[in-house]
């Protein structure tokens, strides 16, 4: 059946892109498409920027190829299609006691979208990021093969496919370890934080107490202010400690979203007044007096709303998420918070986390701080990116190639000094470059 050409996107809404779309079922639909030129798996579109566009050539719809194969309960391994998505995880497995190590702040994000991304949650100074759960995978390679790779086999496949942006191949199925919970609930602290020293100091004192922990900062707040906001911790709850009220229903699951953005909002909508205004609120929000609280709300705030991407109308926006080492790190948040409050961009919705060691080849996490913030696509934030890229690398710093859409070849170079390694690796395993994307042009990753 001829395939049409479909403007596609990532979350943010930018950049767009023409594509064709391929919708496998089976291995055989995907090695039917290989003769073709230009290939790039998609799963969920939950990536911000041009991870999983691929203009004028194809992107593999992989959403179709979602089973469950197999369940060891006693160890909690599970193999699955790699379109699975950590929702239909939770779904099938939560009831038996059992959540994904590592979530990220959705659920809809599938299981080679996490591998291909490496994505990190709010503890990663504790799990480390996805790969960590990741116990092999299979995927389909550009001459046809597919073959398994794990820490043992194929290794420097294993590895180079956690942060390597689906460009190695199609990943086929993989074997995932999910962690045992006696119930869905988290024992949660809010904090209201003071300045940038109140927010560090407060994560020194509290990190140890608990496994998650993730910060709001308020971007446009300056002067002695500069750096407030609110730090969530939280501990996976033991039945036990449940009150009596939650203990009936301990494995209970997320209701489906109700609340909607139908239509992409007008552009003028978030404006640095209203940013100002949806700050407080999240303040208020974020420091919940409550002690317990569902997985859905601890992990996954913003599925609450389906679409909220439209709430920055049509042009869309980015997600910049960097991270800095902490040596030295307290004076170049300060520098960079300053830069992002007197840009005039209107940063919002900005997530503050500290990150532990880091692994994979392309993988962004290294231990540090990093910062997640949304800006909507302006004119000025054109021009605003390059200085803060150049502010993050003069720091020792990078950005999530998971989330970015702007990031100019050389940059990405200074800043992944390890890509010679990666290449090496794309070369070995796809010598012509059948795997492609608009990101893979941009950084120079194609082939
Ligand atoms: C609200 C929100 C919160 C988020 N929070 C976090 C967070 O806390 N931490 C974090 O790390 N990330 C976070 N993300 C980003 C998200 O976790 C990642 O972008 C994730 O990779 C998206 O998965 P996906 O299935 O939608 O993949 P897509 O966005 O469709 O694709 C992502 C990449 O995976 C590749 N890919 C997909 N399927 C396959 C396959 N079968 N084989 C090979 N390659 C494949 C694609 O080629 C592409 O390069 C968040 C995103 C949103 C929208």
């Amino acid at each position: 059946m001829p395939v049409k050409k479909e403007p596609l996107s990532g979350w943010g809404n930018y950049p767009v892109s023409e594509s064709y779309i391929l919708s496998p079922r089976y291995v055989a639909d995907l090695k039917h498409y290989l003769p073709k030129d230009g290939l790039i798996a998609r799963g969920l579109g939950r990536s911000y920027g041009d991870q999983a566009l691929n203009n004028e050539h194809y992107v593999i719809d992989c959403t179709a190829y979602n089973n469950f194969l197999a369940f060891d309960e006693q160890e909690g391994i599970l193999e699955c299609q790699a379109g699975a998505s950590l929702e239909e995880i939770i779904s099938a497995f939560g009831p038996k006691g059992f959540l994904p190590m590592i979530c990220p702040g959705t659920k809809f994000v599938t299981i080679g979208g996490a591998i291909a991304n490496d994505i990190h949650g709010k503890a990663h100074h504790i799990d480390g990021s996805f790969v960590n759960c990741v116990l092999s995978f299979t995927i389909l390679l550009a001459d046809g093969s597919i073959l398994t790779a794990s820490r043992e086999e194929n290794s420097d496949l294993f590895w180079a496919n956690f942060g390597g942006l689906g460009l190695l191949g199609v990943i086929l199925t993989a074997r995932i370890k999910l962690r045992k919970v006696e119930t869905m609930y988290f024992r949660q602290k809010s904090v209201k934080i003071r300045n940038l020293d109140h927010m560090l100091e407060t994560l020194n004192k509290l990190d140890h107490e608990f496994n998650y922990s993730v910060a709001w900062i308020d971007a446009l707040a300056k002067g002695d202010k500069l750096g407030s906001g609110v730090i969530s911790f939280g501990n996976s709850a033991k039945l036990n400690e449940l009150p009596d009220k939650l203990k009936s229903e301990p494995l209970k699951l997320h209701s489906k979203g109700k609340l909607s953005v139908p239509v992409f909002l007008p552009s003028f909508t978030l404006n640095n007044l209203t940013v100002r205004i949806l700050n407080r609120v999240i303040a208020f929000v974020q420091n919940s007096p409550k002690q317990f609280v569902h997985y859905e709300k601890f992990f996954f705030p913003l599925d609450a709303i389906n679409n909220w991407n439209r709430g920055y109308g049509k042009r869309g926006f980015i997600q910049y998420q960097f991270v800095i080492p902490e040596e030295n790190g307290r004076q170049h948040l300060v520098e960079i918070l300053e830069m992002i409050a007197a840009s005039g961009c209107t940063p919002f919705l900005n997530v503050f986390k500290r990150m532990g060691d880091g692994q994979g080849i392309l993988s962004f996490p290294f231990k540090g701080y990093t910062l997640a913030i949304d800006f909507p696509v302006t004119k000025k934030l054109h021009d605003f990116t390059p200085k803060l890229d150049a502010k993050v690398l003069a720091a020792g710093g990078r950005l999530y190639l998971g989330k970015d859409a702007m990031l100019d070849e050389k940059m990405f170079k200074d800043m992944y000094p390890q890509y010679k390694e990666w290449l090496a690796i794309k070369q070995k395993y796809d010598p012509t470059g059948k795997f492609n994307s608009d990101i893979a042009r941009r950084l120079g990753l194609g082939s």
